[in-house]
């Protein structure tokens, strides 16, 4: 299969999913999750329209990003957060969907150059309560925020979660479940909040049935990944 036909089943796949889930029309958008892809790979993407990548690992994405060198590509950060890469991230994407520490969210707000509008950023939420994982626990979500609202450099956009592997479809849609509540309850007094970043190619359908607006497509779209080593 080529980028050119995954794409387009998997956009088609979006759509029959938000109808067959009373979803709005286009209200799911596609991340194409460009991690060890090559600048090749990455720009059939673009030519078929794609303008949104997901990328994980800083120097690796900075590198692509400055190859590619496309201002209308919207660039999402969904890798785990070293404090010596905020300052790159911070001004290299349009979004962080990995934010579960104040620390790490205060030297992005520091360093988000002025130039650029504030960097809208999601809050990782480990709602499998493994303790390997990143990402808070529910319940620490509404003070998280309070303390983010403090840093006018970023824009809080909602929740992301990466949910351990089940197999069911019924079982996958538990836990975005109850993201899903937790973002309702949240959206009503924060008129800004509206992004749920929840699902991969394994979980798609079940995150857009519980409100994905962005699912997070890596193997469905560009094929299997080569295991890598990597820094960071
Ligand atoms: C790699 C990755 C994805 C994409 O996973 P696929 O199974 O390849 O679709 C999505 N989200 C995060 C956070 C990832 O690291």
């Amino acid at each position: 299969m080529s980028i050119i036909e995954n794409i387009n089943n998997l956009r088609n796949k979006i759509s029959v999913t938000e109808k067959r889930f009373k979803r709005r029309k286009s209200s799911v958008s596609l991340l194409a999750v460009s991690k060890t892809r090559s600048i090749e790979t990455i720009i059939a993407a673009i030519s078929q329209g794609q303008l949104h990548f997901g990328e994980n690992y800083c120097q690796e994405a900075v590198a692509k990003i400055e190859a590619i060198n496309n201002p209308n590509l919207i660039w999402h950060f969904i890798g785990p957060i070293q404090s010596n890469k905020t300052k790159q991230i911070s001004s290299y994407f349009d979004w962080v969907h990995t934010i579960d520490r104040i620390k790490i969210a205060r030297l992005l707000n520091e360093q988000r150059p002025m130039n650029l509008t504030p960097l809208n950023v999601c809050i990782q939420i480990n709602i499998s309560y493994e303790n390997s994982k990143s990402g808070i626990t529910l319940d620490n979500v509404d003070g998280f925020i309070r303390e983010l609202e403090q840093f006018k450099r970023l824009k809080v956009r909602g929740l992301m979660s990466l949910p351990a592997p089940v197999s069911s479809f019924d079982e996958q849609r538990i836990p975005f479940s109850i993201l899903k509540r937790k973002l309702q309850e949240l959206k009503m007094s924060r008129p800004g909040i509206d992004t749920l970043s929840i699902g991969t190619s394994e979980d798609m359908t079940a995150a857009i049935a519980e409100g994905a607006t962005i699912v997070r497509i890596g193997t469905a779209l560009f094929g299997p990944r080569n295991v890598r080593k990597h820094t960071s």
